[in-house]
């Protein structure tokens, strides 16, 4: 019976993990934002594809919208400009 009661308390510690993991990745996601090296506009990508796009390290394999070049980007910190300048 104790290891029930063990079992039941694990669940909200490893529920609130997740969403904490969950909510930092979407964080992630609208905080920053990719710089293409191909035509230099700045763009951003939606949390799910942020989150399920393939990645090496902190690298993302991102398409840029402006020109199509797809690459392994890292996540530059801000907003980034509608305009294309940082
Ligand atoms: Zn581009």
């Amino acid at each position: 019976m104790g290891r029930e009661r063990y079992k039941v308390k694990q669940l909200p510690i490893a529920l609130i993990i997740i969403v904490a993991v969950l909510a930092f990745i979407a964080a992630r996601a609208l905080l920053t934002h990719f710089v293409c090296p191909s035509c230099g506009s700045n763009f951003r990508v939606g949390v799910l594809k942020y989150t399920f796009s393939a990645h090496v390290l902190n690298k993302r394999l991102v398409k840029c919208p402006n020109c199509g070049h797809a690459e392994m980007l890292s996540p530059v910190w801000g907003k980034g400009d509608e305009n294309g300048k940082v």
